[in-house]
């Protein structure tokens, strides 16, 4: 199965995320799915290497998703890996005054991967049309305005060298809740709990909505989202990773070759050598 067709929302659709199965786990079982998995970390591995050796293009990874979506896990299990010398993670919290007192594309600007680099973003610019529009903290006509200068800032990114690839991890409100709960009663995740993720949770309808009018109007073709059905972890992490190695692959990075002056150095310690 091509992944990235079957997950990819076509520009200007609509997604009904109520309607969109987040237990589906198309194509494969989860043995197959965890094996697919361990070859494609394999390979975004070692196409990253590529990458950054060729150093010319970036890739760029937005994870968007509910409270307990699976960001974080996602960001383990499918760059952990990876060269950390090649990848440049960065999560976007709630603004720190030095960032509010600019606009709102100029702390996610500063965190673009430079050349070679895949740049994972664990939330991102899109916070600033979802928690933001939600919580209404600015007026409506601020954020609806975002949408275009988001899909105009992401193909600028493009036009200059990075790909952009963007997931949205959907998780259903049962598994959700599970998730949640698991902080309260799991000491190993209690650093995790934040009430605020409940009272989010229960202004769900909103987020949906806030969500599938960034999915409508932010899939494009230079910058793509893809809604990934995430409460089963391992189909999450499988398709994710299939996506990433796929477009990588694509990219195809090539290691440089020798440079001339190198050929020369090689004959003259070839020289010394013989002579
Ligand atoms: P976490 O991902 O658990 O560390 O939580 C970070 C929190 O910061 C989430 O509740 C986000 O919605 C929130 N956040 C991220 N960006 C913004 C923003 N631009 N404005 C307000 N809240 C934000
Ligand atoms: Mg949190």
């Amino acid at each position: 199965m091509n992944l990235e067709e079957e997950f990819r929302v076509a520009p200007g659709s609509r997604v009904q995320l109520r309607d969109s199965d987040a237990d589906r786990t198309p194509g494969v079982n989860r043995e197959e799915g965890e094996r697919e998995h361990a070859k494609n970390v394999v390979r975004i591995r070692d196409l990253q290497h590529r990458l950054y050796a060729e150093g010319r293009r970036s890739l760029l990874v937005v994870l968007q998703g509910m409270d307990a979506a699976g960001k974080d896990g996602t960001i383990r299990h499918v760059f952990g890996p990876t060269n950390p010398q090649g990848v440049q993670v960065s999560a976007f919290g709630k603004p720190t005054s030095n960032e509010l007192a600019h606009d709102y594309l100029w702390r996610v600007h500063s965190r673009a991967p430079s050349r070679g680099h895949i740049g994972v973003f664990n939330r991102s610019h899109y916070e600033d049309v979802l928690i933001v529009r939600v919580l209404g903290l600015v007026p409506d006509k601020a954020w609806k305005r975002r949408y275009d200068h988001i899909n105009a800032f992401e193909e600028m990114l493009v036009d200059e060298g990075t790909t952009v690839l963007k997931f949205f991890l959907h998780v259903s409100a049962d598994e959700q809740l599970k998730r949640l709960t698991k902080r309260l009663t799991n000491p190993a995740k209690a650093w995790k709990y934040n009430a605020e993720d409940f009272s989010k949770r229960s202004r769900r309808p909103a987020y949906v909505e806030a969500y599938e009018d960034m999915l409508e109007k932010c899939s494009t073709k230079h910058a793509p989202w893809h809604v990934i059905p995430a409460d089963n972890k391992w189909f999450r992490n499988h398709a994710i990773a299939g996506i990433v190695a796929d477009r990588l692959e694509h990219m195809d990075p090539e290691l440089p070759e020798l440079p001339e002056d190198g050929h020369r150095m090689r004959e003259t310690l070839e020289g010394t050598r013989e002579g």
